[in-house]
């Protein structure tokens, strides 16, 4: 597996458990937090630019 197969799949992992997690906790808290996140890397919903599936290139600040 090539490395940015990797990253590829590795960010892909952290985006679902990121999900996974809030439902968790909207679970457990017994309370579903409905946050409409919006990317301001490509303007989808559902994720961040942080975490976006889009932005193949990753900055360095
Ligand atoms: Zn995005």
């Amino acid at each position: 597996m090539e490395l940015s197969e990797r990253i590829a799949l590795t960010k892909d992992l952290i985006r679902k458990r990121e999900e996974i997690d809030e439902q968790l906790t909207a679970l457990l808290c017994g309370e579903v937090k409905k946050k409409a996140v919006k990317c301001s890397s490509c303007g989808e919903t559902g994720h961040t630019a942080r975490s976006c599936p889009a932005r193949a290139t990753p900055e360095t600040t």
